[in-house]
């Protein structure tokens, strides 16, 4: 995971590590350097100029040149903000609907089904709920009969109705049937395209008023960089969603869209995938996350 922005901020970090003494222009290369690890990790111009602004006025802020190992708090300072850059804090979802009912958005390939199981199964195994997944994709069969497989795998009920062309309709079918089943949690899985499109855009937004989620949650595959971070902005101009869902990053080496998207859309990231399989999800934590990229 972001192995070659870890390897090229490593190597910005060469020049002040073991130095007892360094200068404004030893601090002045490394920041230069961190900046070109941010850009060639697909981060955005602007993004990554700021943040090297900001560890430059801070480390100014801190006579980072008097103190005994100046190395070791620029690499402090870099990790700081790069928690920051990533949200800070943790944020966790709202559970607290009878029952939640959470909302996946997002294009054909990021995720969204798979993820979709592996909420369901952490909910489940992790937070004894009872979970209802709901099949909303009415154009590809084989999405509906991918959702089924992934709930026999975790053992957890999943709604549809192939006989329903309508997916407002059946997401609220889908939110009774869960009432009527003591669930109480709905993960509603929705139809994705391979770009953003209007049509879409209207059918998750008419979703969305139909059911009044808890969560409305934004999958997007991490690989992707800087088109995961305007997808993204596409979704939350039309839903304002509550979270972002950053999969496959197991094989993402490059970290872009990890470390931009919060600045971006101003949402936090919720949750990671890291794998295909249904145990492969984290909670995301940003400052554990920064301590993983500066290694
Ligand atoms: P959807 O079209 O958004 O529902 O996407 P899918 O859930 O069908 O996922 C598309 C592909 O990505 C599938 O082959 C999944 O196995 C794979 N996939 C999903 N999440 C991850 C992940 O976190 N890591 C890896 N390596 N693959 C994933």
């Amino acid at each position: 995971m972001f192995d070659n922005l870890s390897e090229k901020l490593d190597k910005a970090f060469h020049v002040l590590k073991g130095h007892g003494q360094i200068t404004e222009i030893n601090v002045a290369e490394t920041l230069k350097e961190v900046r070109r690890a941010l850009l060639d990790a697909d981060v955005n111009f602007k993004i990554a100029k700021e943040f090297t602004n900001t560890v430059k006025e801070k480390a100014l802020g801190q006579n980072v040149l008097t103190t005994l190992q100046p190395g070791q708090l620029m690499i402090k300072l870099v990790k700081d903000e790069l928690t920051q850059l990533m949200g800070g804090d943790t944020e966790g979802i709202d559970l607290t609907g009878n029952p939640s009912v959470i909302l996946m958005s997002g294009l054909q390939g990021s995720g969204k089904t798979t993820f979709s199981g592996k909420l369901a199964n952490y909910l489940k195994n992790k937070k004894s709920k009872k979970p209802l997944l709901v099949a909303c994709d009415v154009y590809r069969p084989a999405a509906i009969d991918q959702l089924h497989v992934v709930g026999d795998q975790i053992g957890v009920e999943v709604y549809s109705d192939r006989d329903n062309n309508d997916p407002v309709a059946i997401a609220k079918a889908g939110v009774a049937h869960a009432k009527s089943a003591g669930c109480n949690v709905v993960i509603i899985d929705t139809a994705g395209r391979l770009a953003v499109d209007e049509q879409m855009m209207t059918e998750i937004s008419n979703i969305h008023k139909a059911i009044a989620p808890q969560e409305t949650l934004f999958v997007v595959d991490s690989m992707t960089g800087q088109d995961a971070v305007n997808t993204a902005k596409a979704f939350n101009d039309v839903l304002n969603f509550d979270g972002v869902i950053l999969t496959k990053l197991d094989g993402d080496t490059r970290g872009g869209a990890a470390i931009s998207i919060k600045s971006v859309v101003d949402k936090p990231i919720k949750f990671i995938g890291t794998g295909e399989k249904m145990e492969a999800i984290d909670v995301f934590h940003p400052s554990r996350m920064a301590d993983r990229i500066l290694g």
